[in-house]
């Protein structure tokens, strides 16, 4: 009998591509989302196949799944710094009430819970790389604090259930991740700087482009969540692209790949923004005998295949 999953956030960038990876090994997938930054197209090839479902909900209001689950990816929220920030709300709910519900059906119909953490749970990083044991250095009040506290709550409420109801749960902290189904206007630093180098308008680097961010490919850190969902392991788990590059060195690589003449241009960095981010893969290694294999220009050709469908045939460069 197959398995039946349920992924909160799947018309997201990863929930989507999450929904699309379980169906291909023939689990059966009910993909719920409120459509607040998730997008229907990103479900356009599984949409009326065989064990694809979708509910459209907010996650934080009360779930009826009739049925059995053995599954329950939490995935829903907002992910970038401009939707977060724009969206401060949304995010502390779904990241608390959100995560309480999703994890109450966990309780309710004995499936395994995965809680999709992130590398802003060690904020402003005090240890370079990143190993799980690091508690981090985060700002409660300043503007990422609505996601960055949103997420260590769910993570402390992860391990409430786990340890004081038993519910069987695992942690993934998502470091930066890039591909396909990104969407253009997130602000994040991939499709800020893909598309601009496409139109041929300067591209936006924040501060002198010195802070530091290592980039995963998604289909790496889809292969890394499901191993660490079918593995024993209840505490965190970094997974994430170890090769560590500063941001100016990322738009002049983007830049470069996308045959663009923009020219780069300075802005004010953002309050709070990481200076330096590198996953300590270690325990994923280890554990899951996990480690990223698409290597960034791979990666980034595959995502540009996207970026120029979806910027279409505006380059001028
Ligand atoms: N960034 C940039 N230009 C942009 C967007 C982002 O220089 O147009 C920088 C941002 O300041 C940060 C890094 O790129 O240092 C990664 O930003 P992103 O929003 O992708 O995610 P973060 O890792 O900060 O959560």
């Amino acid at each position: 009998m197959s398995k039946r999953a349920l992924v909160t956030g799947g018309a997201g960038f990863l929930g989507s591509h999450l929904c699309e990876r379980l169906l291909s090994e023939g689990v059966e997938v009910i993909c719920m989302d409120n459509l607040l930054t998730g997008n229907l197209d990103n479900l356009s090839d599984l949409w009326g196949k065989d064990g694809f479902h979708f509910i459209k909900q907010d996650v934080t209001e009360y779930i009826h799944i009739p049925g059995s689950l053995d599954y329950i990816l939490h995935f829903a929220s907002p992910a970038s710094p401009i939707d977060y920030q724009m969206l401060p709300i949304q995010t502390l709910k779904v990241g608390s009430l959100g995560t309480h519900k999703a994890l109450g059906l966990a309780k309710e119909k004995n499936a395994r819970f995965l809680l999709a953490s992130t590398s802003e749970t060690y904020g402003d990083p005090l240890v370079h790389p990143q190993p799980e044991t690091y508690w981090g250095n985060v700002n409660p009040v300043g503007p990422r604090g609505v996601y960055d506290e949103a997420k260590r709550f769910a993570e402390a409420m992860t391990m409430g259930y786990h340890r004081f109801h038993g519910v069987d749960t695992r942690i993934v902290r998502i470091f930066n991740t890039y591909g396909p189904r990104m969407r253009l206007e997130d602000g994040r630093v991939l499709p800020a700087f893909m598309s601009q180098a496409l139109r041929g308008e300067p591209m936006t680097v924040f501060g002198d482009g010195s802070q530091t961010r290592s980039f995963c490919y998604v289909d790496d850190l889809i292969e890394g969540i499901l191993r660490l969902l079918r593995s024993d392991e209840v505490l965190p788990t970094n997974i994430g692209n170890p090769s560590e590059m500063t941001i100016l060195q990322f738009a002049e690589k983007v830049r470069e790949l996308c045959g663009s003449k923009s020219e780069i241009c300075f802005k004010e960095l953002p309050e709070d923004d990481p200076k330096i981010r590198q996953p300590d893969i270690t325990k994923a290694k280890e554990v899951l005998g996990w480690e990223p294999k698409v290597s960034l220009d791979e990666g980034l050709r595959r995502t540009l295949d996207y970026f120029r469908q979806k910027v279409g045939g505006t380059e001028k460069s």
